[in-house]
C-alpha cells in the first residue's frame, strides 16, 4: 500500500514526485513515458533558470531527478493506467502491467492535442496531414506547407518549419492570435512565414496523398491552397477519461480543483497541470502546481486524514 501515487510523468508528475520523496511519503510514480508534452519541443526558452533546452534534454533531467530518490521511499513505473477503482480506505490503480493501491492520489495526465473534424482529415492522417512537426517535418524540406492554428503551439511549429520548408502559410480560423506577442513578432519578422486570419478550413483534398485544402474566409468565400503537408494545431484535449466517475469534471472535460490546494471534489484525489481547470498551461505552472498539491497532501496525511 503506497501513501500516495502520483499518474504522469511530466513537469507536473515530476515535481509532484519529487516533493513526495523528499517529505518521505511513500509514493510510486507511473507514468507511460517521462517528459510530457513538450518533449517534441527544439527548444524550451522560458523553464525557470534554463535558457533554452530541449524537450528530450528537459526529459533526460526529469527522469535523473526522479531516479535520485528511486528505492528511498519513491518507485517508478513505466506504465499505462487503465482503469482507477475506489475501495473504502484506498484506492486501486490497474495498469498494462500490474496494480497498485494508494490511500491518495496526484493526477497529472496532461492532455493531448485536438484532431480536426472537417472531410478527408481522417483520410490524410499521415498522407500529408500531421499533428507533429518534429517527427514528421523534415519530410517536407523544400516544399510549401500549412499550419493550422493561431496560440504557441502553432507558431513555434511555423518557425520550426521555416528552417528547411520553402515556404509556411499559418491558417487561423478566429480574427487574432492567442501565441505571445514576443513569439507572433519573431515568427513574422521570417519572410517564409505569412498568416492569413478568419480563415475556416473545410476540407483536405487528394488523391492518395495529400495535395490541398480550402477554407472560407469571414465572408463565407471559398479559397484553396495546394500544399502536400499540413500541420495542425489547434489546441488539446485533456486526458481525464480515468476519472470521470471520480472527481468533478469540467464541460469540457478537466479536473475542477480547488486552486488554492489543487484538491478535487474527492477527497483522496488532488490534480495538476494541463489536466485541470487552471486557466493557462505551461510547464512552470504545471510543476507549480504540483508542489501546490503535495504540500495540501502532505498536511491531510500528517493530520491523519488517511
Ligand atoms: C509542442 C509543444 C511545445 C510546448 N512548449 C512549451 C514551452 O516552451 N514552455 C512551456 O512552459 N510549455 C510548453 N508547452 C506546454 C507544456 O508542455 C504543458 O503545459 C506541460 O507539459 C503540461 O504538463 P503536465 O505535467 O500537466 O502534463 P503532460 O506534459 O501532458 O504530461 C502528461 C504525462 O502523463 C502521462 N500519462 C498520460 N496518460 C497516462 C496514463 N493513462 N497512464 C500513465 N501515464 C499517463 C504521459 O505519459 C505524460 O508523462 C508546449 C506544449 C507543446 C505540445
Amino acid at each position: 500500500m503506497y501513501d500516495l501515487i502520483v499518474i504522469g510523468g511530466g513537469p507536473a508528475g515530476i515535481s509532484g514526485a519529487v516533493y513526495a520523496a523528499r517529505k518521505k511519503i511513500k509514493t510510486l510514480i507511473i507514468a507511460t513515458e517521462i517528459g510530457g508534452q513538450s518533449i517534441v519541443s527544439p527548444g524550451i526558452e522560458n523553464w525557470i533558470g534554463t535558457l533554452k533546452i530541449s524537450g528530450l534534454d528537459l526529459a533526460k533531467k526529469f527522469e535523473d531527478h526522479i531516479k535520485l530518490y528511486k528505492n528511498n521511499s519513491l518507485d517508478i513505473k513505466k506504465e499505462t493506467v487503465e482503469e482507477i477503482t475506489e475501495e473504502k480506505d484506498y484506492l486501486n490503480i490497474k495498469t498494462n502491467k500490474g496494480s497498485y493501491k494508494g490511500k491518495t492520489l496526484l493526477y497529472t495526465a496532461g492532455s493531448v492535442r485536438r484532431k480536426i473534424q472537417i472531410p478527408g482529415a481522417e483520410k490524410f492522417e499521415h498522407k500529408g496531414l500531421t499533428y507533429c512537426a518534429t517527427c514528421d517535418g523534415p519530410v517536407f524540406a523544400e516544399m510549401d506547407v500549412v499550419v493550422i492554428g493561431g496560440g504557441n503551439a502553432g507558431f513555434e511549429t511555423a518557425l520550426q518549419l521555416a528552417e528547411y520548408t520553402k515556404s509556411v502559410t499559418l491558417l487561423n480560423r478566429s480574427s487574432y492570435y492567442t501565441a505571445d506577442e514576443i513569439t507572433i513578432k519573431k515568427t513574422f519578422e521570417n519572410e517564409k512565414i505569412k498568416g492569413i486570419l478568419n480563415a475556416n478550413t473545410t476540407e483536405f483534398f487528394g488523391d492518395t496523398l495529400l495535395e490541398g485544402l480550402k477554407f472560407e474566409d469571414e465572408n463565407k468565400k471559398e479559397h484553396t491552397l495546394s500544399t502536400s503537408g499540413v500541420f495542425v494545431e489547434i489546441g488539446l484535449i485533456p486526458s481525464t477519461k480515468l476519472l470521470k466517475n471520480r472527481v468533478k469534471l469540467s464541460e469540457t472535460g478537466k479536473i475542477i480543483t480547488d486552486p488554492k490546494t489543487q484538491r478535487t471534489s474527492n477527497n483522496r484525489i488532488w490534480a495538476a497541470g494541463d489536466c485541470t481547470d487552471g486557466l493557462y498551461h505551461q510547464n512552470n505552472i504545471a510543476a507549480g502546481d504540483a508542489v501546490k498539491a503535495l504540500e495540501n497532501l502532505f498536511f491531510s496525511i500528517k493530520k491523519g486524514e488517511f
